[in-house]
């Protein structure tokens, strides 16, 4: 296994590539293990994949993602700072935080040699990286792209890389960022202008976070981006509701064009604002997952996912698909008939199942469960919400348990 001894060692003795010379580090370097350990570990609450787990990686700084095609990638997740100027009150590079650590940064020198020693010896397939905005998000915003500059056109990189764009970035750097990155991403934190304000009180949601989720959007069609935009949600640090989130997805998704969005339960960390808040359990973020699977592959429309909630619009720990099909389907369904709309519906039938099932049924009558299960429909999920020409394998217990 890589060791955060070894990547030092792998990016110190870096010298040369079949590009080119990399030569010796800059004078002044300094690849250290605190400062990989710490610019690792800043990138905790950054999430590039979904997750129900402890969030435990191989290494501070060594993550999974998936990449466009579906494919699973290790990716060097790392901050060029943890220097910040903002004042995120959960973070712990915020200004207000009282228990910071030191600060550290890369020269764009450095993060490129880091970054191309542990590709080459193939500890990774890629890099993902984010930051604090120093003292000046603009100088930080250049150093980050130089960095890919370097990586790309220097020594010929071809590894995936996907790039936080900081709030407030400016038109030209949001293009450059498009042009080196396979993916980037800017967090909106909160579901809503005075969530934001009540989190972070220098970042302005309109003007720093969508207005440059927008020039994104726009520049697109200019810019072979393959993977996307994604963006990411603190969850629990405002106070919002499960449907406050969702509902700001929803937008996302349909007016941003954004290809994921993230969830990161709210944690206290000692020294920040909201160390004495709440933290939120990790099943709210999972329940956030399956409620955002449901709208984004399944494409189901408010009118069913506001079944899900509870008065307060939080989300049940249950399978949110389960509560909307108890809501919705009030008798049991026969595959041979129902539209595809309704079929989605079923727990244990996802869209290519329902296409299946649409098509098989042009040609004959589907008469027994096997069948169904050939398809790829979960039988014990689906048979309580399901009669086959009349005839229900399922007991009264089933349909309401
Ligand atoms: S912008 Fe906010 S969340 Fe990001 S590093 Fe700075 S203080 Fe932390």
């Amino acid at each position: 296994m890589v060791t955060l001894e070894k990547i030092a060692h792998l990016a110190s003795d870096c010298q040369f590539d079949s590009f080119g010379s990399v030569g010796p580090l800059d004078p002044g370097s300094n690849i250290n293990l605190e400062k990989l350990s710490i610019l690792g570990e800043g990138t905790r609450h950054d999430v590039c994949a979904s997750t129900y787990s402890p969030r435990k990686s191989p290494l501070p700084g060594i993550c999974h993602a998936f990449t466009q095609d579906g494919r699973c990638v290790s990716l060097f997740k790392t901050l060029y700072t943890n220097h910040c100027s903002h004042q995120c009150n959960y973070c712990i590079n915020s200004t207000n935080c009282s228990h910071r650590v030191q600060t550290f940064s890369y020269t764009p020198d450095e993060l490129a040699r880091v970054t191309l020693s542990l590709y080459r010896s193939n500890y990774i397939e890629g890099l993902f990286l984010s930051s604090g905005a120093g003292r000046n998000g603009d100088l930080i915003m250049e150093k980050m792209l130089e960095t890919l500059e370097r990586l790309r056109r220097r020594y010929g990189f071809s590894g995936y890389i996907h790039l936080k764009i900081l709030p407030g970035s400016s038109q030209a750097h949001i293009k450059e960022a498009m042009e080196l990155a396979d993916r980037v991403s800017i967090n909106l934190e909160a579901a809503s202008s005075s969530q934001l304000d009540e989190i972070c009180a220098t970042k302005s949601y309109e003007n720093d976070i969508l207005k440059r989720q927008r020039y994104i959007r726009d520049l697109r069609g200019e810019e072979n981006l393959p993977a996307g935009q994604t963006t990411q949600l603190v969850v629990g640090a405002a106070g919002e509701s499960d449907q406050d989130i969702l509902d700001r997805i929803l937008y996302e998704y349909r007016e941003i064009g954004v290809k994921r969005a993230y969830y990161s339960a709210f944690s206290p960390q000692k020294g920040t604002a909201f160390e004495s808040r709440k933290g939120q359990p990790l099943w709210r973020e999972h329940r956030l997952y399956q409620m955002d699977w449901l709208i984004r592959v399944y494409h189901f429309p408010p009118g069913d996912i506001k079944w899900a909630f509870d008065e307060e619009g939080f989300l049940f720990n249950s399978d949110p698909k389960l509560a909307i099909a108890r809501e919705l389907l009030d008798s049991p369904l026969d595959p041979n008939e129902a539209p595809y709309r309704d079929l989605i519906r079923v727990p244990g039938i996802g869209p290519r199942s329902a296409m299946r099932i649409v098509a098989l049924r042009k040609t004959r009558r589907i008469a027994a469960n096997r069948e169904l299960e050939a398809l790829g429909v979960v039988i014990k999920r689906a048979t309580p919400f399901l009669k086959i020409n009349g005839w229900r394998d399922a007991t009264l217990k089933m349909w309401s348990g």
